[in-house]
């Protein structure tokens, strides 16, 4: 039976109902209702923890046939990986992103069905399922079938999505193609936030100040923490050092997009001053990440730096194709650094190369971003001695590192300096995408710095001004 709330449309209601990445900073789904629409911004996956993950197979909490279009900030699975499930059920609408969003989710969405996939025929062949037989979450048709519902718009212009109602697309430098979304409608103005990217990051632009908002929905990943002011060339140029002096190797676990894209210019830069041991190869063995690759040269428009300056340190490493060779990496027992997704080793070749690497402690494991509760990821970081890779609990004994100000994410004092490009404070700001502690540090800092009115959201909690 079907137990989602059916969607009316209603002329001059204004509500606005948190769906998803509410104490958690995955699963990114608000329910704008406006001027009689009923519009989805983002469409996510939940991530991590496992009562977060079976949200995922949970029925969509409102009607999809209500819904008028979704608007999206960025590619990121967290924020547009529910959407061939979207569409699975019923959506036909439009979805409404940059064009390096809608490249990028092509990318994106097509590997993440290609896993639900592949997880689904696992589960099947050992029987692991209490589901019989387990159905993958949405298949690669599905996928196919959403990415031809996607219109891109251009940033910085402002876009009718019905009559009455107008958004606008603004850089938040985050990754290619994200965007902070201006909505306005009825003389009220809704922005969101997305994920905010970092100041003076080596290859994204700042994200763009904002001066208006009514209402803001504000991402708080790291709400309560400071990304280390330590360079990072000096502390990647350390480790490396080190780790090569062990007889090591290097795994770094990173995000196929945006992550691989910055530790590759990093390294670019550390071989450029003769920084790295002269023969240490350099392996990318991740697939999607030489698509996202390709991008940068579509997308310079968002960059710090020329393509042609970038392309030196993209064409660098040796780009592993297939997993055969992927799995001879692992062989040879010369020093090397391989940058491997995924970034929370959640999944993906990387699982494979910490097995071999997270036991021996003369390598180390580098991350480089945030680690969700309830990942490999968060668990390393946090000093685990053991994680369950395949059913088989795999020994840490390598170090472990994990360099925050890698991140794509704005820190805590990042989000308040953009928080100060604001020319008058927004009736009401609430805070989605972090995990507790992170959202409700970053609340007081609101309070008391800003002294605007702020909450933090819960899930399924509704608003409307009185
Ligand atoms: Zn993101």
């Amino acid at each position: 039976m079907n137990q989602n709330k059916a969607l009316k449309h209603q002329n001059n209601a204004f509500k606005l109902s948190f769906l998803g990445a509410a104490g958690t900073v995955t699963g990114s789904r608000t329910l704008l209702q406006a001027g009689g629409r009923n519009l989805l911004v983002d469409c996510g996956l939940f991530q991590g923890l496992k009562n977060l993950r079976l949200r995922n197979c949970a029925p969509f909490p409102v009607d999809v046939s209500g819904l008028d279009a979704v608007i999206l900030t960025h590619a990121h699975l967290d924020h547009s990986g529910y959407l061939p499930r979207l569409a699975r059920l019923g959506y036909a609408g439009p979805i409404l992103a940059t064009s390096a969003t809608v490249e990028l989710a092509r990318i994106l969405l097509l590997d993440s069905a290609g896993i639900q996939e592949a997880d689904a025929e696992f589960l099947n062949r050992h029987n692991l399922s209490s589901h019989k037989p387990a159905l993958p979450l949405y298949t690669v048709g599905d996928a196919e079938r959403v990415l031809k519902q996607f219109r891109k718009v251009e940033f910085d212009e402002w876009v009718e999505v019905f009559p009455g109602l107008r958004a606008r697309w603004r850089s938040a430098g985050h990754i290619l193609g994200a965007a902070i979304v201006e909505i306005d409608q009825a003389g009220r103005r809704i922005v969101f936030s997305g994920d905010l990217g970092r100041y003076d990051d080596a290859i994204m632009d700042d994200p763009t100040p904002i001066e208006r908002a009514d209402y803001l929905v504000l991402e708080s990943t790291y709400g309560d923490r400071l990304h280390s002011d330590e360079d990072p060339l000096e502390t990647l140029h350390a480790l490396i050092s080190r780790t090569v002096q062990r007889g090591g190797t290097v795994l770094i676990p990173a995000f196929a997009v945006g992550r691989v894209q910055l530790m590759l210019w990093y390294l670019y830069l550390l071989r450029g001053s003769a920084r790295l041991p002269a023969n240490l190869p350099i392996y990318v063995d991740s697939p999607m990440s030489l698509n996202a690759t390709e991008l940068y040269r579509r997308n310079t428009r968002m960059l710090r730096h020329s393509y042609s300056e970038l392309q030196g340190a993209f064409q660098m490493p040796r780009y592993v194709r297939d997993v055969q060779e992927s799995k001879s990496l692992d062989i040879s027992p010369m020093p090397k650094i391989i940058i491997s997704a995924s970034g929370m080793a959640t999944g993906g070749r990387v699982l494979h190369h910490l097995k071999h690497y997270a036991p021996d402690p003369r390598s180390t494991i580098l991350f480089a971003g945030y680690q969700a509760a309830g990942t490999r990821g968060a668990a390393m970081v946090g000093g685990a001695a053991k994680v369950k890779i395949h059913g088989e609990y795999i020994p840490v004994r390598a170090e472990v590192r994990n360099l925050s100000m890698l991140s794509a994410h704005a820190d805590s004092d990042e989000i308040i300096r953009w928080l100060k490009g604001f020319e008058t404070a927004p009736s009401h700001c609430f805070l989605n995408h972090g995990e507790a502690q992170a959202a409700d540090t970053l609340r007081l800092r609101i309070k008391d710095e800003l002294g605007w009115k702020v909450k933090v959201v819960e899930h399924l909690e509704e608003f409307s001004p009185q």
